[in-house]
């Protein structure tokens, strides 16, 4: 990639577990592009209502003063070159993707604070474009001017057995069932909040991963980054 090429804004948004991160990840390697996991932001701050005892089964004022006690920041893992989140100077990113914040984590991420509070972060993150970010409400809230805007879908018992093998690969045990549970249990939290609901951007493009390797999603991904970039750099 020419370092004179324009730098976009790349946005990813999808239901859990249908392999947005990896995708993203990929193609911001590809790019020399910054990847951002935005729902590692909303597990930290539910690692941190847990470990502080922060109800959050509505808005209330322990929460509000929590926020402005939390802390978030990545940090780049020299091994993976990849960004880490890091709460309040530590790293939780094994911490952050256990079972017990998977199962909080749609019920915090509803709270209008709570969104508010991350949308800023995310937007400052993305300031200057050259950077790949996926959630759920990418192309629609934080980035909803990005040049390309993908939305990911793929059968739920599919994105079950793949959670469950990736759960594996960590020591983490979980049965199909549970999985599936968890993720349908998000999709439906995700989808109907008020607040930056999971949906399609009118003007994002679908993939659905069902039957393709994460190879040709990434490969995908990178034929419409180009085309972009390639309308982009003409337009100059
Ligand atoms: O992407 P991941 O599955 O790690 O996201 C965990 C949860 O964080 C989602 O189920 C959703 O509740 C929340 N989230 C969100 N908005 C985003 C990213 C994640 O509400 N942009």
């Amino acid at each position: 990639m020419k370092t004179n090429n324009p730098k976009i804004t790349i946005a990813i948004d999808g239901y859990s577990g249908c392999g947005k991160s990896t995708t993203a990840k990929g193609v911001a390697q590809k790019l020399g592009y910054l990847y951002i996991d935005s729902g590692a932001m909303y597990r930290a701050v539910t690692l941190y209502f847990l470990r502080h005892n922060i109800p959050f089964d509505k808005e209330n004022d322990q929460m509000l003063a929590a926020l402005c006690d939390i802390h978030i920041t990545f940090e780049v893992n020299p091994e993976t070159r990849l960004p880490e989140v890091i709460l309040n100077g530590e790293k939780v990113e094994s911490s952050i993707r256990t079972p017990e914040v998977a199962a909080n984590v749609s019920p915090v991420s509803v709270h209008p604070p709570v969104r508010h509070a991350l949308v800023k972060l995310q937007q400052e993150l993305g300031q200057g474009g050259g950077i790949v970010m996926d959630g759920r409400d990418i192309g629609t809230v934080v980035f909803p001017h990005a040049e390309l805007k993908v939305f990911m879908s793929a059968d739920v018992k599919i994105r079950a057995l793949r959670r469950q093998a990736e759960l594996a690969d960590k020591g983490i045990i979980m049965t199909p069932d549970e999985i599936l549970y968890n993720l349908e249990n998000r999709d439906i939290i995700d989808s109907s909040r008020l607040e930056g609901p999971l949906k399609k951007a009118m003007d994002a493009r679908v993939i659905d991963t069902s039957k393709i390797t994460v190879a040709e999603q990434i490969e995908q991904v990178l034929i419409w980054a180009n085309e972009v970039i390639h309308e982009k750099s003409s337009c100059l």
